[in-house]
């Protein structure tokens, strides 16, 4: 009797954690979704990273062009570069909109060029990659990033967010495929790659 009893709770317990862990994940790319953003983002502790965010370059036109079902293909693959360019366990990819990415980079011991080379990364592995659309046919993709390398000069994780989204919104006015850093010593500095 004990041991069904046991039995149940144990199942319940793993429907649980599986039915919670499915709530944070997107479906498509499986990284983290707005959920998690919204459930965690008062935790982030904004001392131990820098905070990107990052845009798809004239998605609508590859939609327009190819179609949704290719559109989502490029955005799954996007996010699966992403995670082959991130360090496992230390950073944090979110999609928290359609094809925008917030990555959360580990600045471990000060040494803030390790985390600013994870962007750099993932970067210049999207820019490198043949998208497929069909078995011969493939197109390239770029993306613009905002860099805040100061998210600790924030009270909240959502101001950090807002200075990276503004260098982000300076990467796409200034031409896209680039990266634009926020840095409040120089108010907004840039680098082309
Ligand atoms: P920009 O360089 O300024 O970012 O141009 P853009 O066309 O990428 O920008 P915009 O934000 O206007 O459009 C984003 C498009 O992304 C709109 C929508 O068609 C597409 N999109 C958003 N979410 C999804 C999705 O889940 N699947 C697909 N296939 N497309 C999506
Ligand atoms: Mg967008
Ligand atoms: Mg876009």
């Amino acid at each position: 009797m004990i041991a069904i009893f046991l039995l149940v709770l144990i199942i319940q317990a793993i429907r649980y954690v599986a039915v919670r862990k499915s709530t944070f994940v997107d479906k498509l790319t499986k990284v983290y979704n707005r959920n998690y953003l919204q459930e965690f983002e008062n935790f982030i502790n904004l001392n131990d990273y820098l905070l990107a965010t990052l845009d798809i370059d004239h998605f609508k036109l590859v939609n327009d062009t190819y179609g949704h079902d290719a559109g989502d293909k490029i955005l799954k693959e996007v996010a699966n570069t992403i995670l082959q360019s991130i360090r496992n366990k230390d950073d944090i990819i979110i999609r928290y909109g359609g094809e925008e990415f917030v990555v959360l980079a580990k600045i471990k011991r000060d040494d803030n060029i390790s985390a600013i080379n994870v962007i750099e990364r993932i970067f210049k592995n999207i820019q490198n990659k043949r998208f497929y659309i069909n078995e011969e046919d493939y197109l390239n993709v770029t993306v613009s990033i905002g860099i805040n390398l100061v998210p600790n000069k924030s009270r909240t994780f959502q101001e950090a967010f807002k200075l990276a989204d503004q260098a982000l919104y300076a990467a796409k006015t200034s031409g896209r495929n680039r990266i634009e850093i926020y840095d409040e010593t120089q108010k907004n500095s840039n680098s082309e790659m």
